[in-house]
Formats: structure tokens, C-alpha cells, sequence
């Protein structure tokens, strides 16, 4: 199987030497942060753009687009000056405009690292929308890219900031379900192959892999953030119908299991010909919490068992896109902690192509033990 996570495929981002502009170094004025949306399909026009109504501190002010008719129509409908619209031949410019300070990249995967290294060059910080890359080595690539330029780098994994997945992580820390023992994650939808936005994830080159990276990824980082810890090893399955023509060049369904260094074991599934889903539960000694659904943009719901007793847990809604935006917004202002750094996407990165690798070796059990911490426990970071 040609995995697209793997470390081959650098695409060449010569970040050792970025050359940053005085003119690109922007300050950060007292009215928040400038945000520039690069891309506006899906999830930039549903979410994104309509997010900002909802912002304490970021503000959208630039848009980026191969579509200048669209482009032009957003701008208008945001009320952007003129000006405030760039395509992928101009991007680079953005480094003498003091309006944007924040570059949000709503790309396919595959552009992801192009972008977010050209936009650090730029002088710019960058929030990049998950999976971060479609390769190992760009993802490593926009770290470094990140460090050499002085830039924060955060990655758009809007659950670290969410109430339903917060109240969950602080009740597995309390110990009040007892000792964790295993959590369960289910990430899960059916794919379009007609769906231009499906079209590029069913592509291994644009992807970087299939349901795993588009769906699994919730349930990796989620493992992760619920336990608070890293996973050891990991084995996998997969079941792919490469009859099917969306499957042609990625995998479908995906089984897998960490093994956690508490004793804790986490079994996750992603699939893109399955009812949607996004759905975790952590089982512990005693309770066990369930989150069905549990990372949708809305009407999640989080219930605490014992026994046949089940509790709801109310959970105040917000718009997660908007929490994300204020908190990097709130992070280049320099009053919050980074949560989710570019090193917390590319531990998922790794993660990934091990499930894979493990899949490919027929079911072997991976070493992921490679020593990576999280710098920052978002249950005790964000409010
Ligand atoms: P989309 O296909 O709807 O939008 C992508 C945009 O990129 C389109 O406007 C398209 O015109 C543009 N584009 C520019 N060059 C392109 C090219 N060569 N090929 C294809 N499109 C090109 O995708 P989307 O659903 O908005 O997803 C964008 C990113 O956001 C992905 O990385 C995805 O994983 C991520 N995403 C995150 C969440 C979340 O909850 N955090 C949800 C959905 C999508």
C-alpha cells in the first residue's frame, strides 16, 4: 500500500534560511488579531468565515482565493475594504499588510505546508487546519519553518478548546470514573467521490491518506488528550474494497489499538463508507463516560454511566471555531498558552503512518515510543 504519510515526498520548502521583512513584521494592535482565510470552500465558508460574528479578539480582515469572483463576493458580504483580497499568485504580498497577523489555512492537505511555510516567510503566525500536512516530512518542515522564523504555529484541533471535550478530560483527571482502562473512539462518515471536497481526500497525492486522516484523527488526538498521556505501540486493520472507485487509492476502514504507558488501551476507527459518527468513551474502574456525539460543531452529548445509570452531563454550547480563532488570537497577543502546537499535529502525523505501517505489516505491533510530551495539558489551560 502506498501510504502518502510517510516521510518520503518532501516538497522542497527550503525553510532553513527564512527571510523575514522588517515590513512583514507586524505589530499587534490593542483591537486584536487580523486573521487572512486562505481557501474558501466547505468548511471556510460554513464555518469559518461565520465564525468571526462570534470572536472577542480575532477579526477577519484578508481572504485568499484561486477564485477571484468568490473571493470578491465574501469580501463584500464581510464588509472587507478593498484590498483585502489575494490570490496564489500574489500570496506572497501579504507581508506588507500590517492588517493581517494571522494566516488561517482551510486548504486540501497537500497545500497545507506550502502555505503555512510562505506565510511564516511572510512574517505572519499560522493557524493550520488539521491533518497538518500530508507527509511526515512537511509537517516537519513547518515546524522548523515555525522555529526559524519566530512565528507561533498552531493547528486548528478546535476539540482542545471545546466544553463537552474539556469537562471530559478534567472528570478522567478527577479519578472520579476510577482508574482509566480503556477508551474507545469512533470516527466515522460516508465519502462522495461527486463531492469536490470529498474528491481531493479520496486522492492519496491531495490526502495523504483516507478516512484515517480526514476522520481518525479526532480519535488518535482525542486518546491522547483524554488519558494525557502517549501510546507506546500501536497494531492495526484495515478492510478497503478496492472495487469501490472511491477507494482507489486510499484505505476505508481502519481498526486500530494503542497501548498506553498507565495500562490504559485505546481502540479507535475511522471509515468513509459508514454512518456518520463521532462518537469516544472512556471506560474506567468504576463509570465511564460516553460522548454520542461527541465532536460534531454541535448537539454533542456527554453522559456519565454507572451501572445502568445514566446521567447526562449539560454542556454550554459555543462555536468552536470561533473559541479556536479568539485562542490563537489571544496566543500572539502573548496573554494564552500555546495548545496545540505544530509538534502536537506532527505527533499525530507519526501516529498515523505507524497505524498504517502496522496495517501494512499485516497487523504488527509499532514502537511509538519515541519520546514525545505534550508541553501543555489543555484541561488545565483553557477555562
Ligand atoms: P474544500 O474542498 O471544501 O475546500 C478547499 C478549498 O481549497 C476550496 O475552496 C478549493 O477551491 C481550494 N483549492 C485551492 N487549490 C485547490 C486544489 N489544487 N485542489 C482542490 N482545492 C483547491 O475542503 P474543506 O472541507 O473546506 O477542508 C479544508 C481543510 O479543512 C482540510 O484540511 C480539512 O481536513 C479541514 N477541515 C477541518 C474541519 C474541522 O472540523 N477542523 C472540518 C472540515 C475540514
Amino acid at each position: 500500500m502506498n501510504h502518502r504519510i510517510s516521510r518520503r515526498g518532501v516538497i522542497g520548502l527550503g525553510v532553513g534560511a527564512a527571510a523575514i521583512s522588517a515590513a512583514g513584521r507586524t505589530q499587534m494592535r490593542s483591537d486584536g488579531a487580523g486573521f487572512a482565510v486562505v481557501g474558501l470552500g466547505k468548511l471556510a465558508q460554513g464555518q469559518i468565515i461565520p465564525g468571526f460574528r462570534n470572536c472577542r479578539n480575532a477579526r477577519l480582515t484578508a481572504l485568499v482565493s484561486g477564485h477571484a469572483d468568490k473571493a470578491n463576493r465574501i469580501a463584500a458580504e464581510q464588509k472587507l475594504p478593498p484590498g483585502s483580497v489575494y490570490n496564489y499568485d500574489n500570496f506572497d504580498r501579504i507581508a506588507s499588510d500590517p492588517r493581517i497577523d494571522v494566516v488561517y489555512i482551510v486548504l486540501p492537505n497537500f497545500m497545507h505546508a506550502e502555505y503555512t511555510v510562505r506565510a511564516l516567510k511572510a512574517g505572519k503566525h499560522v493557524l493550520c487546519e488539521k491533518p497538518m500536512a500530508s507527509t511526515i516530512a512537511d509537517a516537519e518542515a513547518m515546524v522548523a519553518a515555525a522555529k526559524a522564523a519566530n512565528r507561533k504555529l498552531m493547528i486548528a484541533y478546535r476539540c482542545h478548546y471545546e466544553p463537552l471535550n474539556l469537562e471530559a478530560m478534567r472528570r478522567v483527571r478527577s479519578g472520579s470514573l476510577g482508574k482509566p482502562r480503556l477508551v474507545i473512539t469512533k470516527m466515522v462518515r460516508q465519502s462522495d467521490l461527486s463531492d469536490p471536497s470529498d474528491a481531493w481526500r479520496l486522492d492519496m497525492r491531495e490526502s495523504g491518506g483516507g478516512a484515517l486522516v480526514d476522520m481518525g484523527i479526532y480519535g488518535i488526538n482525542g486518546a491522547r488528550y483524554l488519558l494525557n498521556e502517549e501510546p507506546l505501540e500501536v497494531r492495526a486493520t484495515a478492510r478497503t474494497d478496492r472495487s469501490d472507485p472511491r477507494f482507489k487509492t486510499v484505505e476505508d476502514l481502519v481498526a486500530w489499538e494503542f497501548r498506553f504507558p498507565s495500562g490504559a488501551i485505546a481502540q479507535g476507527s475511522s471509515s468513509f463508507d459508514a454512518a456518520d459518527e463521532m462518537a469516544f468513551e472512556v471506560v474506567g474502574q468504576h463509570k465511564r463516560l460516553v460522548a454520542d456525539p461527541g465532536c460534531f460543531y454541535s448537539g454533542n452529548h456527554l453522559c456519565l454511566w454507572q451501572g445502568g445509570n445514566r446521567a447526562e452531563i449539560p454542556i454550554h454550547e459555543i462555536d468552536q471555531f470561533a473559541r479556536e480563532m479568539d485562542w490563537m488570537a489571544n496566543v500572539v497577543r502573548g496573554g494564552a498558552p500555546m495548545v496545540s502546537p505544530g509538534e502536537e499535529g506532527l505527533q499525530d502525523m507519526r501516529l498515523m503512518h505507524a497505524i498504517l505501517e502496522s496495517v501494512g505489516r499485516g497487523g504488527a505491533t509499532i514502537d511509538t515510543n519515541w519520546g514525545y510530551r505534550r508541553a501543555v495539558d489543555p484541561a488545565a489551560a483553557v477555562a
